[in-house]
C-alpha cells in the first residue's frame, strides 16, 4: 500500500484543520489538548470504534520524577533530585538514550504529574513499599523496576517513581483514559472513529500537508495547515514487521496490545522521510514475583550457571533470559522459598529432590553444573553477599532446605507478553527527522510511533512507555499548533 500521496497528485482535501492527530490513544490524546489549548483547530482521527488504545488497556502506571520530586512523591517524603533521576535513567539506557530527550523528560517529568491532576486523575497519598507489578492496594506510588537492585542502586539513591491512578490496579488504564479522554471531547476537538488514516500527502521539498484516511470504506484527504503528529502505538500485532525486526520473540510471545498495534504510523513516517530506530527492542517480560518471595530462588540457565540477579525488574529478566540458549531458563529453589508465579500459571515444576543433585539428574542439567552454582551461592548468601551478580541482601538467604524444586521459565514455554519500543527518530519536540537528523516540515510523531525514553527492554520499568507516550505527545502537540502554517 503505497504511503505517500505526492501533493501535485492530489485532486484536494475533503477537509482542513490547523493539526490532524492520528490516534487516539494516549500520546494523540495528549497532543490533541495541548494542540488545544493554543487554540489550534484540531481533527483528531482513531481507527476503532473508540479511543483509548494500549494505554487504556495498561495498569497507566507512570515513571516519575526529578526536580526534588512530583507533588506525591514529596507528599509522601520522598525527595527526588533531577540529578538522581537523570543517573537512573542513564543507567537503564546508557549509549541507547537520547540525551536531548532525556534532559527534556527529566525538567518535566514533576510537572506532568500536576498537569495529569489537574485534568482530575486522582492519585492516592500513599506509598506501596513491597515488591510488586502492579500495586494492587489502592496506593499510587511505588517502586516499578530496578530503583534497588544492583547496579541501579549503586548509582543513584533507591526511590519509588511509579505514579498510577488511586484506588485503580491493572484498571489504572480505564480510569486515566476516561478522564483524559472526557477532556478531549469537551475540548471542542474534531474526533473521528472508525477513521483509519492509511497514507500522509507530502509536497516536492517534503513537507508534509495532511493525510489520507479511509472511513466507511473511502478514501478522502485531509489538510493539516500547520501538523499531522502519528500517535498510532508500536507494531506488536504486525506480523510482518515483528517477524523482521523481533525475529526471535515474534513466533513465540503474547502480543500485548491493542488490535491497531500495527505500526501504521511507522511505516508512515519512514515513507516521509523518517528513520525509525531501535526496532528490534522490546519489552520482555518474565514475573516471577509476585509472590516476592520467588525472588530468593536463583534463576539458572541450561549449562546450571546464573545469568542475573533475581531482584530486577520483570523486563530485565526477560532480556537476559532471551539471549540464554534456546531461550531456556529455571528457577531453582527450595521448600521454604518456593512459590507459583502469580502472572505465570504456565511455569512447569520439571525436578524436585531431597539434593541438589538429584534435582539435577532429574532435569538433566550437566553433571556438577547445578550442584556447583547452589554450593557456591549459599556459601555467599549465609555472609549476605551475592559476589557474582550482586542481589541485595534481603534477597539472599541460602537454599538448603530440602526438598528442592527446578521450575522451568523458558521463554517457549512462558510465551511471555511483549511489546514494541522501536519507533521513530524525533526531537523531543515530536518533529520526525530523517536518517541525516533533518527536520521533515509538517510531520511529528509521539507514543510508540516514535523512539522514546524506554529504548531497550533491559532498563525498562514499568510506567515508563505511557509516561512517555503523554508527556511527549504533549510536547508534540503543542509543536505541531505552534508550527507556520503551510
Ligand atoms: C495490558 C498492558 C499493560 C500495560 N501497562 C503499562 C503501564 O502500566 N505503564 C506503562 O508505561 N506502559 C504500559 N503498557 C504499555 C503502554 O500501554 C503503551 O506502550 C502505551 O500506552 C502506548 O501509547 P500510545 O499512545 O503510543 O499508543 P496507544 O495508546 O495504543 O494509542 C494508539 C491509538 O492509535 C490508533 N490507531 C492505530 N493505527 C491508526 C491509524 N492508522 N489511524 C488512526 N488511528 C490509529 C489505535 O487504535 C489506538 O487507539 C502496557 C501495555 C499493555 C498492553
Amino acid at each position: 500500500m503505497p504511503r505517500i500521496v505526492p501533493l501535485d497528485t492530489l485532486s484536494g482535501f475533503e477537509l482542513e484543520t490547523d493539526v490532524l492527530v492520528c490516534g487516539f490513544g494516549g500520546a494523540g490524546a495528549c497532543a490533541t489538548l495541548e494542540a488545544r489549548a493554543t487554540g489550534a483547530e484540531v481533527i483528531l482521527l482513531e481507527r476503532a470504534s473508540g479511543g483509548g488504545g494500549s494505554t487504556a488497556l495498561s495498569a497507566c502506571e507512570m515513571y516519575l520524577g526529578g526536580s526534588g520530586g512530583t507533588r506525591l512523591q514529596r507528599e509522601l517524603g520522598i525527595e527526588d533530585s533531577s540529578e538522581n533521576f537523570r543517573a537512573y535513567l542513564d543507567e537503564c539506557f546508557g549509549a541507547h538514550a537520547d540525551p536531548a530527550r532525556v534532559d527534556t523528560f527529566v525538567a518535566g517529568a514533576a510537572a506532568h504529574f500536576d498537569w495529569m491532576e489537574s485534568l482530575g486523575v486522582r492519585y492516592k497519598r500513599e506509598l506501596y513499599p513491597e515488591r510488586e507489578v502492579v500495586c494492587l492496594t489502592g496506593a499510587s506510588l511505588q517502586y516499578t523496576g530496578n530503583e534497588r537492585a544492583h547496579p541501579f542502586s549503586a548509582i543513584s539513591t533507591p526511590v519509588p517513581r511509579g505514579h498510577l491512578p488511586a484506588d485503580a490496579g491493572h484498571d489504572g488504564g480505564k480510569v486515566l483514559m476516561g478522564v483524559v479522554m472526557q477532556r478531549v471531547a469537551e475540548s471542542g476537538a474534531d474526533i473521528r472513529t472508525d477513521s483509519r488514516a492509511v497514507a500522509l500527502v507530502q509536497d516536492r521539498d517534503g513537507r508534509v500537508h495532511g493525510a489520507i484516511v479511509r472511513q466507511a470504506g473511502r478514501e478522502f484527504a485531509i489538510r493539516a495547515r500547520r501538523g499531522v503528529v502519528l500517535a498510532t502505538g508500536g507494531f506488536i500485532m504486525n506480523e510482518e514487521m515483528t517477524r523482521r525486526h523481533i525475529p526471535d520473540i515474534a513466533e513465540l510471545c503474547t502480543r500485548h496490545g491493542n488490535p491497531g498495534d500495527q505500526g501504521d504510523g511507522i511505516l508512515m513516517g519512514v515513507s516521509a522521510g523518517g528513520n525509525a530506530i531501535h526496532m528490534g527492542q522490546a519489552f520482555i517480560s518474565v514475573a516471577h514475583y509476585p509472590p516476592a518471595r520467588n525472588t530468593f530462588g536463583i534463576f539458572v540457565n541450561e549449562q546450571g550457571q546464573r545469568f542475573v540477579n533475581e531482584d530486577v525488574y520483570l523486563a530485565r529478566i526477560g532480556h537476559y533470559a532471551s539471549v540464554q540458549t534456546g531461550m531456556r531458563f529455571f528457577m531453582f529453589t527450595d521448600e521454604p522459598h518456593f512459590g507459583r508465579p502469580d502472572y505465570h500459571q504456565s511455569t512447569e515444576i520439571v525436578a524436585v529432590g531431597e539434593t541438589v543433585e538429584e534435582v539435577e539428574r532429574e532435569a538433566g542439567l550437566p553433571e556438577g553444573s547445578l550442584q556447583h552454582t547452589v554450593a557456591y551461592y549459599n556459601a555467599h548468601a549465609g555472609n549476605g553477599a551475592d559476589p557474582l551478580f550482586h542481589k541485595a541482601a534481603e534477597w539472599l538467604a541460602p537454599l538448603h532446605t530440602p526438598p528442592f524444586a527446578l521450575i522451568e521459565y523458558s521463554l517457549p514455554i512462558l510465551k511471555p507478553h511483549c511489546f514494541t519500543l522501536g519507533g521513530l527518530d524525533t526531537l523531543p519536540t515530536g518533529e520526525v527527522l530523517t536518517p541525516e537528523r533533518n527536520v521533515i516540515p509538517g510531520l511529528y510523531a509521539a507514543g510508540r510511533n516514535a523512539a522514546g525514553i524506554p529504548r531497550t527492554g533491559k532498563g525498562y520499568a514499568s510506567g515508563m512507555s505511557v509516561a512517555d507516550a503523554t508527556f511527549f505527545g504533549r510536547l508534540a502537540g503543542r509543536s505541531a499548533a505552534g508550527n507556520t502554517p503551510a
